[in-house]
């Protein structure tokens, strides 16, 4: 611990010069301190539907403009990635609506709801813009994407919310980053056109995973099917990153996997830019960063995607792994 907390300050370049952002994960302002003492470079992900779930009525506009502030404002010169509220799935209000679902994780679920309850969607997008009003770099994010419409109604809604303050003469971030996350296949498959309509993707790797294999990310049955490193996932991600890198937007990776110290040479070799983790995984993750070599990821990220099956790209990462940090296995 001593000797990854010596590093909170370095960047995380690999041994042959290639910078990786790390960030991290957070889902109220209680993580900022943790996440301030152990380096992060910003927040990849910022899960705010637990404004949303944590009470018995929605939060108002003023409300949510407080609690986005004080986060943008706990890291002032660094980037925060506002996610707008993922409800739905396994996460329900209280206080709102929600039918009984056949399959709640294929339902109304992340911009599904946002999309169809505008005058809600619009309060938080009002309150993200106006939160960040002084902090540069931030950026906002929404979740569950499946295709173009969604994005570019998405986009319109946002602008409006610009438009609206902008008449009434009210700062906001006029520099706000737009972004998705990658998590369903459908999107990943349509990376080539999004990424002209965005600044960043964010792969979602918990329901990327989920909705690529088809195994529920919550159901303890199938919990063994459940692998991040399926080829197709490995593969879905491999198309995702290469269609940002073609239209010059950075992918980040913030679901569970990106803090898996065995499947990050993969991770770094398939090109992510960032990887956004828990707070505590951040000094980890950076440490592990340092010791890797960028040339030798990308080789063995080359061999992954021809494997067959997840025990064969597991076993070519925790080799790299293992040689480039061993310290971490010991
Ligand atoms: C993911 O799906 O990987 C993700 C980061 O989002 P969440 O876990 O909040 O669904
Ligand atoms: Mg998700």
């Amino acid at each position: 611990k001593a000797e990854l907390a010596k590093l909170r300050e370095l960047p995380a370049t690999t041994t042959d010069g290639h910078q990786v952002e790390v960030c991290s994960n957070i889902g109220t302002i209680k993580d900022m301190d943790g996440a301030h003492r152990n380096g992060a470079e910003g927040v990849g992900l910022y899960r705010t539907e637990f404004l949303f779930m944590d009470r018995d009525s929605l939060p108002t506009e003023q409300e949510q403009f407080q609690a986005y502030k004080e986060v943008a404002q706990s890291m002032p010169d660094k980037p925060i990635i506002v996610r707008t509220m993922d409800i739905g799935g396994d996460k329900e209000l209280p206080y709102m609506k929600f039918p009984k679902e056949m399959n709640p994780f294929l339902g109304w679920r992340g911009i599904r709801v946002s999309l169809s309850r505008p005058e809600l969607f619009k309060q938080q997008l009002r309150a993200i813009l106006r939160a960040c009003a002084d902090t540069p770099g931030c950026g906002i994010m929404f979740p569950m994407v499946s295709g173009y419409t969604e994005v570019v109604t998405a986009k319109h809604i946002l602008q409006e919310c610009r438009e609206e303050l902008e008449r009434k003469n009210i700062p906001y971030a006029r520099d706000l980053k737009v972004g998705i996350m990658i998590e369903v296949p459908s999107a990943a498959i349509m990376t080539d056109v999004l990424a002209r309509e965005v600044d960043f993707f964010s792969i979602g790797t918990n329901d990327l995973t989920q909705y690529t294999i088809a195994v529920d990310r919550v159901n303890n049955r199938v919990a063994n099917m459940f692998r991040p490193t399926h080829p197709a996932v490995i593969r879905i991600m491999d198309m995702t990153i290469t269609a940002g890198e073609r239209e010059n937007i950075p992918t980040a990776i913030c679901g569970e996997m990106a803090g898996d110290i065995t499947l990050l040479p993969l991770l770094i070799g398939l090109g992510a830019t960032s990887m956004s983790v828990g707070v505590h995984l951040v000094p980890i993750i950076r440490y592990a960063i340092r010791n890797l070599d960028y040339g030798q990821c990308r080789d063995m990220a080359q061999k992954a995607l021809q494997a067959p099956n997840s025990r064969a790209i597991v076993d070519l990462s925790t080799a790299l792994a293992r040689k480039s940090y061993p310290a971490l296995f010991e």
